[in-house]
């Protein structure tokens, strides 16, 4: 397998004040991991790029993003939410992080990888079409999703979002979009407060309890998502690779291990063998604890790389 490894240095530059969990440091934490582990070498590594315009506005209207450029601060910071800030480098970062999911497309569909992580922030899943919001301006997943459709004609795009929040922004996108099937695991009831029970026919939501652990997230996904995906045939798989759903991260109540992220990794790349050609873009959203973040990541390269968990 030729799996890319997508980041940009201008993805530290954005921050949210030093206290803020979304920090600099989880991508320095993830690379020093994947390093150390001798993981980052056998990947294919190369710098994203910035998503233009054009590719954002597939999914964010004209007039919002315009209105997040004017947001902009040219010194300190911005709150557009309690926990959403912007300060002069935030939306270079986040043009960078949908442009590094853009890329990846553009690299699976010309076979120049099997599958690509893109190693980015500010995450982007929480973000609505008109409404960036929980840490997230641009949604980085849903910009490539429309690029893939845009630019290479895919009729059936399927995102995995494993995040320990539902993706509200993803689903406000592509909701009763027959072309998009959106799966979902999350812990129930909890942040985005949006979206949580959703009813969309294009939309699986895997909903978990505080204290959920590996084995019952396995049986809940294998019996959500995947008579969902072999219905559906794919011809492009995306993931939303959040890692807040860990035992260890302090924002969350959901028990899984280093091993689950790359069981559900494997599992995404089967259904992308069987009906995508291996075609597999995943990118990083949440995970707040540096040491589990480092871990949960370097588990999710290994196996989109092929290798065992260990
Ligand atoms: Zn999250």
């Amino acid at each position: 397998m030729i799996t890319a490894y997508l980041s940009h240095p201008d993805c530290q530059r954005h921050h949210m004040g030093p206290e803020h969990p979304e920090s600099p440091l989880r991508l320095e934490a993830i690379r020093a991991r994947l390093m150390l582990g001798g993981i980052l070498q056998q990947t294919m590594q190369s710098d994203a790029r910035e998503a233009t315009e054009e590719q954002l506005a597939r999914v964010h209207p004209l007039r919002h993003l315009r209105a997040l450029d004017k947001c902009l601060p040219d010194h300190g910071l911005v709150a557009l939410d309690g926990d959403t800030l912007m300060n002069p480098d935030s939306l270079l970062a986040a043009r960078l992080a949908a442009g590094a999911v853009v890329r990846g497309v553009d690299l699976v569909f010309r076979h120049q990888a099997d599958n690509v992580f893109c190693a980015v922030r500010p995450p982007g899943h929480h973000a609505e079409a008109s409404d960036a919001m929980g840490f997230c301006f641009y949604n980085n997943v849903a910009v490539g999703a429309a690029h893939a459709r845009a630019r290479y004609g895919v009729r059936r795009v399927a995102i995995l979002d494993f995040d320990v929040h539902q993706c509200n922004g993803t689903i406000d996108i592509f909701k009763d979009d027959p072309g998009v099937l959106v799966c979902t695991s999350f812990q129930y009831p909890f942040y985005p407060w949006r979206y949580l029970r959703s009813e969309s026919r294009n939309v699986v939501n895997t909903p978990l309890a505080a204290g959920t652990d590996g084995p019952a997230f396995r049986r809940a996904v294998e019996d959500d998502w995947l008579p969902a995906l072999h219905a559906f045939k794919p011809e492009l798989v995306l993931v939303s690779a959040g890692f807040d759903a860990h035992r260890q991260d302090p924002l969350a109540e959901l028990c899984l291990e280093d091993e689950d992220y790359h069981w559900v990794t494997h599992l995404a790349m089967e259904i992308a063998a069987l009906y995508a050609d291996h075609r597999l873009v995943s990118v990083l959203e949440g995970g707040y604890d540096p040491d589990a973040l480092g871990r949960g990541a370097e588990a999710h390269v290994k196996a989109l790389l092929g290798l065992p968990f260990a």
